[in-house]
């Protein structure tokens, strides 16, 4: 189910994927946003099924079901039942490392192939922290966003920056469509 609506208290469930290529630091995003938490050394076993994050959006409590694969992406075989179901997706990508935005389309493929509606979706460039090894530039981003009808964003989650605003634009969005 894409989404509940609880008549007495007006509940929101927003399911919301997490993907792109491994240790492109999707665990970190959702370790910073759910727990403020950072690993300077994860490895994919720090990777939960899905995390549920309150948010209050309008004066509505609204519950972000975050998934994280568990590492499964280096296999390139993320199941469907990942996808199943959800309404919102960030597509992170190493702003150091230019083979993982290569990978983008790849990944929107992927979500358009497994959803079955249309995904709210965020580019995310994040490791923004790192300066001098950086590989793609901020214009690349915003322009690949643009060209796909994305939302776009850089962020850190080692210095903490950007990354609620990440989760909070999309979910402000399903809810704007959904409202
Ligand atoms: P995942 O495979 O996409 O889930 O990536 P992880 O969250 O496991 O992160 C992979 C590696 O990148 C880990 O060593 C993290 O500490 C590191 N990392 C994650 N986010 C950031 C960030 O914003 N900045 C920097 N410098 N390193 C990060
Ligand atoms: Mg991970």
């Amino acid at each position: 189910m894409a989404y509940m609506e609880d008549e007495q208290n007006e509940d929101y469930l927003f399911k919301i994927v997490l993907i792109g290529d491994s240790a492109v630091g999707k665990s970190n995003l959702l370790a910073r946003f759910a727990r403020d938490e950072f690993y300077p050394n994860s490895k994919s076993t720090i990777g939960v099924e899905f995390q549920t994050q309150k948010m209050n959006i309008s004066g509505k409590e609204i519950k972000a079901q975050i998934w994280d694969t568990a590492g499964q992406e280096r296999f390139r075989a993320v199941t469907s039942a990942y996808y199943r179901g959800a309404v919102g997706a960030l597509v992170v990508y190493d702003i150091s490392r230019r083979q993982t935005f290569e990978s983008v389309t790849r990944w929107l493929n992927e979500l358009q192939t497994h959803s079955d509606m249309n995904v709210v979706t965020i580019l995310v460039g994040n490791k923004s922290d790192i300066k001098d090894a950086r590989e793609v530039t901020t214009g690349e981003g915003k322009a690949l966003a643009e060209a796909q009808g994305l939302f776009f964003i850089e962020t850190s989650a080692l210095a903490s920056s950007n990354v609620a605003a990440a989760f909070e634009t999309v979910v402000r969005e399903i809810f704007s469509i959904l409202s």
